[in-house]
C-alpha cells in the first residue's frame, strides 16, 4: 500500500434527482463507520442540479464526504446558455470536478485542448481536477493503449506546471471497461497506472508523480475493488453503476475493513 491517501469516487452520471441524491448520501451515511473515512477521500459527484442539496445535507450532518461536479464550463462566465462555470461551482463548496470523462469525450466531442482548458478552469478556481484518460477497446487490440493514454495526459496537461497541477486525480479508465460488466484486470490496471505516473514523472518530476494519486475506473464492484486497490499504483476508484446502490459503494468505499 502506498503513503497515498486512496480516493473513492463515485461518479453518479444523469442519474439521481435531488431528492433522491439526498437520500443516497443518507443511505451511504448511514452503512459507512468512522474507519471507513479515516485517511481516505469519499467523494460523491451528483447531477449539476443536486449539488447544492448534497452539499447543504454535507455540511449540516457533518459528513466527512466531499463534492465532485461532472463537468464544467472552460469560462468563468459569459453568453454559454446551459453551461455551468468552475467558480460557480466553487461557491457550492465543489471540491473536486471530473474533467475529460470518456462520456464527455466520445458523446459531446471533447478534445484534450478543451479538456486542457477546463482542466486549467478548475484549478484557477482553487478545485481539484479528477482529470480521466483510457483508450477503447480498438486502440487496445491495436496495441496503442500506453501511446493513446500518454498523449490524452500530455494534453490535458498542457501549459501546466507541477505547482499548478499540485494535488491533481487522475483516473485511469478504458473505455471498454466502462459500464460494461468488464473490468480491466488488476495487473493491465496497474500496468497502465504505472505507465501513468511514469508519464508524470517525465512531465514533471518523481516527487510529483509519487504524491499525484491515480484512481482506476471501470466497472468496479464490491468483488473486485480489494485486488485492484492492492495493486502499488492504484489509489483509488472512480465507480460509476456502483455507486448508485448506497450499501454496494459502501461496500466498495470499505475496502480496507477486515
Ligand atoms: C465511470 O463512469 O466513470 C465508470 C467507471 O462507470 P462504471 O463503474 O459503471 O463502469
Amino acid at each position: 500500500m502506498s503513503e497515498r491517501e486512496p480516493i473513492i469516487a463515485g461518479n453518479w452520471k444523469m442519474h439521481k434527482d435531488h431528492l433522491e441524491a439526498i437520500q443516497l448520501v443518507q443511505k451511504l451515511a448511514y452503512h459507512l463507520d468512522e474507519q471507513d473515512y479515516e485517511g481516505q477521500d469519499v467523494v460523491v459527484a451528483p447531477s449539476f442540479i443536486a449539488l447544492r442539496s448534497v452539499q447543504t445535507l454535507i455540511q449540516s450532518d457533518k459528513l466527512p464526504m466531499s463534492v465532485a461536479a461532472q463537468n464544467c464550463h472552460a469560462e468563468d462566465d459569459g453568453a454559454y446558455t446551459g453551461e455551468v462555470s468552475a467558480p460557480m461551482l466553487a461557491r457550492l463548496d465543489v471540491a473536486y470536478v471530473i474533467c475529460g470523462h470518456s462520456e464527455r469525450r466520445a458523446l459531446f466531442a471533447e478534445s484534450d485542448a478543451v479538456v486542457n482548458a477546463k482542466l486549467k478552469a478548475v484549478l484557477k478556481a482553487d478545485m481539484t481536477p479528477i482529470l480521466c484518460v483510457g483508450e477503447t477497446l480498438d486502440q487496445r487490440e491495436a496495441g496503442n493503449a500506453v501511446e493513446v493514454v500518454v498523449g490524452q495526459l500530455r494534453g490535458s496537461l498542457d501549459g501546466l506546471t507541477d505547482a499548478d497541477l499540485e494535488g491533481l486525480v487522475v483516473a485511469y479508465e478504458p473505455v471498454w471497461a466502462i459500464g460494461t460488466g468488464k473490468t480491466a484486470s488488476s495487473q493491465d490496471a496497474q500496468d497502465m497506472c504505472r505507465a501513468v505516473r511514469d508519464e508524470l514523472a517525465a512531465l514533471h518530476g518523481d516527487e510529483f508523480a509519487e504524491a499525484t494519486r491515480i484512481q482506476y475506473g471501470g466497472s468496479v464492484k464490491p468483488g473486485n475493488v480489494r485486488e485492484l486497490m492492492g495493486q502499488p499504483d492504484i489509489d483509488g476508484a472512480l465507480v460509476g453503476g456502483a455507486s448508485l446502490n448506497a450499501e454496494d459503494f459502501a461496500l466498495i468505499v470499505g475496502h480496507r475493513r477486515g
